[in-house]
């Protein structure tokens, strides 16, 4: 049988090159970016919700 550790189940949706992942707080639309930026300045371009750093 295959062996459960845990470890081999990283999950593929996970965009692993990118440090922080912004999330529309309206509709949740993801904006996974490599570097910080200003959420006061930037808006959801799907419906024009603010951003929020999701962890
Ligand atoms: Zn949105």
């Amino acid at each position: 049988m295959l062996k459960v550790d845990g470890s081999r189940y990283v999950p593929r949706l996970e965009p692993s090159n990118y440090k922080y992942n912004y999330v529309c707080q309206t509709c949740k639309q993801a904006y996974p970016r490599k570097r910080r930026m200003n959420i006061e300045r930037y808006r959801c371009s799907r419906c024009g919700g603010r951003l929020m750093l999701e962890d």
